[in-house]
């Protein structure tokens, strides 16, 4: 069974899909960090976002790993735990640009598709009930006010002790809305079988609720 969840930065995505992961067993796949990892690798390279082709060179060339333990999700790049480090300001600056490389989207579905293969899956990002997973079984589209979103992602990082200001969260997550909701291919946008859910005022146990309600009527 494929669960699809898309939604913008700060829908609550990750948070609730990890959820449901561990209340009913289903693997959850977090595309994003596919795209972090090719981010992560082009940083270390001193590449710069102009040089496409070698930008698309890492993303055909890396091995990207999600392992699992009891409650911990480990993501390992050429087999290096960059769980940490895929999550920097200087990452998430650049990630929305790096997705943006229709070639690197490409390689990073197939990557996706890989992950999911033979299993349960409960799917976060932007483009899975439309691009990654067009047949899965269950499509949902979170979504929030951007105040919201950007507040919950601030005091994520505050948890995670990365040193943000509120509003240079709400500038990023302005920026990748705009470049997320903008891209040639794979742009976020609801699938028109998706169900819509807001959370901007509801508690992560609320849509936690209601996903896992669909899930069982669909079963
Ligand atoms: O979900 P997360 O914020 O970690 O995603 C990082 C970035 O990766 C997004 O801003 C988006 O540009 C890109 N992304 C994407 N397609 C996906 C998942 C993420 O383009 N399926």
């Amino acid at each position: 069974m494929i669960i699809a969840v898309d939604g913008p930065a700060g829908s609550g995505k990750g948070t609730v899909t990890k959820r449901i992961e561990k209340e009913i067993g289903f693997f959850n796949l977090d595309t994003g960090a596919t795209y972090r990892c090719v981010a992560l690798e082009t940083l270390r390279k001193g590449i710069t976002l102009d040089d496409t082709e070698k930008i698309i060179e890492i993303a055909n060339n890396i091995d990207i790993k999600i392992e699992k333990t009891e409650n911990k999700e480990i993501i390992l790049l050429n087999n290096e735990d960059v769980s940490k480090e895929i999550r920097t300001k200087e990452v998430t600056a650049i990630v929305s640009q790096i997705s943006s490389i229709i070639l690197v989207r490409e390689k990073m579905v197939e990557v996706q598709r890989k992950l999911a293969k033979g299993k349960n899956v409960i799917v976060e990002g932007r483009d899975i009930g439309t691009v990654v997973f067009p047949n899965a079984d269950i499509k949902i589209y979170l979504d929030a006010s951007e105040e919201v979103r950007a507040k919950r992602r601030y005091e994520e990082n505050i948890e995670n002790g990365i040193d943000t200001t509120y509003e240079e969260v709400l500038e990023n997550v302005r920026m990748r809305d705009y470049n997320d909701m903008h891209k040639k291919v794979g742009a976020l946008k609801k699938a028109e079988d998706a169900i819509v859910i807001d959370s901007t005022d509801l508690k992560i146990e609320e849509v936690v609720e209601k996903i896992k309600d669909t899930i069982s009527q669909n079963r």
